[in-house]
């Protein structure tokens, strides 16, 4: 099992659903696999190669392919019980290109729409898939509170109000829309009322011009290790905003849970405004 880390879905009194945090959920990871190297590496001689146990699978990928770069698999080369000792002189001498090898893709939920505008503007190594505010409806339709209202009972009463009046604005506006559209065409072909939801798509992608920064946004994150990095010391830096910095310190959480060693000069440290930042020992590798 892969690791995660959920995040609770609440309700106003009204029904509208929101979420306090982002929630990250590990869906890929390299799957290494380093024994069809056997008669590469015995013709060359390194036939004890394989017999070193294998680290976590995204340190094995980017052991194997930094120690390819100088043929380094005889006896002298560092085993893989000093991996962290290897990886971190990757790290030291800025060889960052054999940490774009290991892959990992993550769920990201309870995240807003203004949290990711700003994480797809990360380019080099990332992939995106991101729900469709044109195709998906109220039925999906959920909200992300700020950690700046959470306590402050004020601006949480406020904010509760705000995404009860959104939703039934987006939906009467929907409908609104959807029936001004069959009141154009009322009767309807068989093919035309297969287009019905390509008629709705329409409808949706004008309602979703009046929902908010603080709709949640799912979406589905490939990088890779050397982009994920960037990512942590960008996002996780004190200069990036607080929802940021929670879903980077989340991120990097479950990343380091499936490699300690890729991720193991990074750590966390409370600022004096109670939240936290991370600190990325070997910047912008
Ligand atoms: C605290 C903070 C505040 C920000 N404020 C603003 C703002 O006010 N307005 C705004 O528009 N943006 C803002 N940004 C976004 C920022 O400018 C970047 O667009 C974003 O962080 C992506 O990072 P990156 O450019 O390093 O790209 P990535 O795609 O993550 O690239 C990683 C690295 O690859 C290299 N690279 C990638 N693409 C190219 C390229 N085309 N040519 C050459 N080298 C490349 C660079 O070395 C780059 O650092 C902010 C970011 C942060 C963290």
């Amino acid at each position: 099992l892969l690791p995660r880390i959920d995040s609770e879905v609440l309700r106003t009194k009204n029904g509208t659903p929101y979420l306090k945090a982002p929630g990250v959920v590990a869906i890929s990871q390299p799957a290494t696999d380093l024994s069809g190297l056997a008669t590469f590496l015995e013709d060359l001689g390194y036939d004890k190669y394989l017999e070193d146990p294998m680290p976590s699978p995204g340190t094995s990928l980017c052991k194997f392919a930094g120690q390819l770069c100088y043929m380094s698999f005889g006896d002298k080369r560092t085993k893989n019980s000093e991996a962290q000792k290897y990886i971190g002189n990757i790290l030291e001498s800025k060889h960052g290109s054999v940490l774009e090898h290991a892959n990992y893709t993550l769920l990201l939920y309870g995240v807003s729409r203004s949290l990711t505008h700003e994480l797809v503007r990360h380019r080099a190594g990332f992939a995106y898939s991101q729900v469709s505010q044109r195709y998906v409806g109220e039925d999906s339709l959920r909200f992300v509170e700020r950690p700046e209202y959470q306590n402050n009972p004020e601006l949480h009463k406020a904010f509760e109000q705000r995404i009860d009046q959104i939703r039934s604005e987006y939906i009467r506006l929907t409908n609104n829309l959807v029936q001004l559209q069959r009141e154009k065409t009322p009767e309807l072909s068989i093919e035309e009322e297969q287009k019905q939801s390509e008629k709705i798509k329409k409808c949706r992608q004008v309602a979703r011009s009046i929902l908010p920064n603080e709709t949640e946004a799912p979406i589905v994150v490939t990088a890779n290790v050397r982009a994920w990095r960037h990512f942590l010391e960008m996002r996780g830096s004190l200069h990036a905003e607080s929802e940021m910095r929670i879903l980077a310190k989340r991120v990097w959480q479950v990343l380091k849970e499936m490699d300690p060693t890729l991720f193991h000069d990074i750590s966390a440290r409370q600022l004096t405004d109670g939240t936290e930042a991370l600190k990325v020992l070997h910047s912008k590798v």
